[in-house]
């Protein structure tokens, strides 16, 4: 990787480091932190930088408060959990600029921490204002962005104020989700098969085409697989279908048969007469009878996906491969989860309802990379430049 890196800012000590950071965290009513994944995750950049007695300067966005202050997206909650979590003090600062601001920084010692206030309660942040992403970077010396998960949203505290430090690095959260991402656009060791579900082709088109270029098999499974069974002239009885965007399935065959490529597809399903978990399910294979619609993949496309799983060196995996969320369509998703789970190959899983269908059934410790940034990841994976990433010292 070609951009500075955390351990590559030599002289910390005692220096002020803005961490761009994903503290965008759930927090219910009681102002109650519920999940810490994230906080976690963030850990390694902050222990690595207070051990080496740098002054901390925490900023976050949380929330959609649309450029407005608004209690219920404040960062205050955040203090107390990430106390407990680091085992030292941790100060807040309600503002990011002006004096409250500056005493606060001021105060800090050397090996200290403090949170600022959400950054999107200024409207200048999504906007990518300079002015104000100038002033962000005064606060501090050095620039560490560990926030993969809005790395491609050119705000002005992932990209703008990247201008105004002499170094820029990435944390050490950033550095493993490029370590594992990169590779997989451009390069992945082969065999690489890459696993696509969700519902609609449009959303993951793009995605599909670029797989395909750099991975020896994709398999297809969830809502959109019934578009290309469609295609291929397959019944679908009331089966979700992107009527509009047919045209990409079929230009995706067509890539796939000029590459050589396979593209698997689902040969048998598990149908409901609704789109509901409180009606009786029925496993059809080939074309799916009129009045019943596909809701996940069955048995033996399951066996079919294990089959093509198995030797391979590398998985991508994102999307779920049936309605997961209802308890009678888990089996195609959970089963392809612990496939990877008990694979020998480099499992990437990226993207928010496979990264969920995981951690529902508690196989994240199995999986040798979880991204934490859903549409970043997918951003890299199609190819497209991350500004947040893009603005790092490059080296
Ligand atoms: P995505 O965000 O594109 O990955 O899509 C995830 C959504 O796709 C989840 O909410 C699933 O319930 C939905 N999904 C998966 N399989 C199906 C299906 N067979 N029919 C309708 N929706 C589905």
């Amino acid at each position: 990787m070609s951009k500075l890196t955390i351990e590559q800012l030599t002289d910390i000590e005692n220096k002020k480091i803005l961490l761009r950071v994903d503290f965008n965290v759930p927090i219910n009513d009681q102002k109650q932190v519920t999940d810490t994944t994230r906080l976690k995750a963030a850990l390694p950049t902050i222990r690595y930088l207070l051990k080496r007695k740098a002054k901390v300067i925490l900023l976050s966005h949380f929330g959609r408060p649309k450029g407005q202050p608004n209690d219920k997206y404040s960062l205050k909650p955040v203090v107390s959990v990430l106390e407990e979590l680091l085992g030292q003090e941790v100060s807040f600062s309600p503002t990011l600029l002006g004096s409250v601001a500056e005493v606060a920084i001021a105060n800090l010692k050397p090996g200290g921490c403090i949170l600022m206030e959400n950054v999107r309660f200024y409207p200048q942040e999504t906007d990518n204002e300079q002015q104000f992403a100038k002033e962000l970077a005064a606060l501090a010396d050095y620039y560490v962005n560990d926030a993969f998960g809005t790395a491609h949203r050119a705000h002005a505290s992932t990209e703008g104020v990247t201008h105004y430090f002499t170094k820029s690095a990435c944390g050490f959260l950033m550095k493993k989700e490029l370590e594992y991402l990169l590779p997989l656009a451009t390069s992945p060791e082969p065999p690489f098969v890459a696993i696509v579900g969700g519902a609609k082709v449009k959303d993951k088109i793009q995605l599909l085409s670029k797989l395909l270029d750099v991975a020896n098999a994709l398999l297809i499974g969830g809502g959109m697989a019934y578009s290309f069974l469609h295609v291929q002239g397959y019944k679908i009885g009331n089966s979700i279908l992107d009527a509009d965007n047919l045209h990409l399935c079929e230009e995706l065959f067509a890539k796939a048969k000029s590459q050589n490529k396979k593209i698997y597809l689902p040969i048998d399903h598990v149908v409901a007469t609704s789109f509901s978990n409180d009606v009786p399910t029925q496993i059809v294979e080939g074309d799916i009878p009129d009045g019943s619609l596909g809701m996940d993949i069955g048995p033996k496309t399951i066996a079919l996906y294990q089959q093509a799983l198995a030797n391979v060196k590398t998985v991508f995996w994102n999307g779920p491969m049936g309605v997961f969320e209802m308890s009678n369509f888990q089996k195609g998703t959970f089963s392809i989860g612990e496939t990877l789970a008990q694979s020998n190959a480099k499992t990437v899983v990226g993207g928010g309802d496979s990264v969920n269908a995981i951690n529902q059934a508690g196989l994240g410790d199995k999986i040798s990379h979880i991204s934490t940034g859903g549409g970043a990841s997918l951003e890299l994976l199609q190819g497209n430049k991350l500004p947040g990433i893009e603005a790092l010292t490059e080296v």
